[in-house]
């Protein structure tokens, strides 16, 4: 394109609050072919809210059913909330800071952990009075040696909701015999022009993706309201791997846009043929990316590619 062009497209691009960091990248980004989308906080809205707690006997059977407190004896709701907001309240997470706030809203007193450890992608872990408290996926319980499988049951129905479900485990102080006390989930509300944004791509013949680290069910519960097909779901990527995740994607010879918001997506951001920065994103995230987009709309994800297209055709 002709500097007047380039000119023209970026100034249409900063009056729709996008924001494209130079010519050659207001020129690329009609050629991309396929969308990856980071999922919490880009089609989600990243604001997480504590939605069920069910608790666990020794055995690993659940007391409660749909808040219905059914059985015997120690541990109560409260209780495992008291635990894991305690044990969270360490975490600037998403997921932690809902369930600290979902747990002041109910009334229980949150104080500090003696210690707090955070386990990338999995959770994390602290102590609490004397025993040692771990709040997170499968992979953390297994990896501190306690059976997650007496929850799937539980797991299983929440992440079919969408919801993102976070095991409770304790270790009493001077054992190390773990046990599972509960189950907490979080849910996030899915951004309204989502589900169109991934529609209009489609349109266009764009294939569209997306990637979490979160877990492959629940995942999958928020691409099918989206309509990104279940294939296309790229499901507990650790941080620290999205970015190969993205280049394995272009070694298939794609020209792929990664769109995310978090300090995680930096380096998927980087890689990717156009990396594209949304909203309420983070410093890393707007450095790391080739168009910022100032608004929380996906649809402008579609704008953006909009733009390129038109002013590229319109002046040759
Ligand atoms: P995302 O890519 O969705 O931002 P992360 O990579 O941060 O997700 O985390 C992946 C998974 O690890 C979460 O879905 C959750 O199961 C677990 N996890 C991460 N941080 C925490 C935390 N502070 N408390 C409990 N679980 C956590
Ligand atoms: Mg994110």
């Amino acid at each position: 394109a002709t500097p007047a062009a380039t000119m023209v497209g970026t100034t249409i691009g900063a009056q729709n609050g996008v924001l494209f960091k130079g010519g050659d990248i207001l020129e690329r980004a009609k050629d991309v072919d396929t969308v990856v989308f980071d999922k919490t906080g880009t089609l989600t809205k990243g604001e997480m809210e504590l939605t069920d707690v069910v608790v666990f006997d020794g055995d690993g059977r659940p007391l409660t059913d749909g808040g219905q407190l059914t059985a015997r004896d120690s541990l109560d709701e409260n209780d495992v909330l008291r635990l894991a907001a305690t044990a969270e309240s360490g975490s600037e997470h998403p997921l932690a800071r809902a369930i600290v706030d979902g747990a002041k809203e109910r009334g229980i007193d949150v104080s500090d952990p003696e210690t707090f450890e955070n386990v990338p992608g999995h959770g994390i872990k602290a102590t609490v009075g004397d025993s040692e408290v771990l709040v997170g996926n499968r992979k953390l319980l297994r990896d501190n040696g306690i059976d997650p499988s007496p929850a799937q049951e539980t797991m299983e129905r929440l992440e079919n909701e969408g919801k993102t479900a976070m095991l409770v485990a304790r270790v009493p102080g001077g054992t190390d015999a773990g046990e599972l006390v509960g189950v907490v989930a979080d849910a996030d509300t899915i951004k309204a022009s989502a589900a169109e944004a991934v529609s209009q791509l489609r349109e266009r013949g764009v294939d569209v993706m997306m990637i979490t680290g979160d877990n492959e069910r629940t995942a999958r519960a928020v691409a099918e309201q989206v309509g990104i097909d279940p294939e296309n779901v790229h499901a507990g990527v650790l941080p620290e791997d999205k970015s190969d995740a993205v280049e394995a994607i272009q070694d298939e010879g794609r020209k792929a846009m990664m769109v995310g918001d978090g300090v995680n997506d930096a380096p998927a951001l980087a890689v990717a043929y156009v990396g594209t920065a949304i909203g309420s994103g983070t410093d890393v995230a707007i450095e790391a990316a080739d168009v910022t987009l100032m608004r929380d709309d996906p649809l402008d994800v579609v704008k953006a590619i909009r733009i390129s297209d038109a002013t590229l055709q319109k002046i040759k």
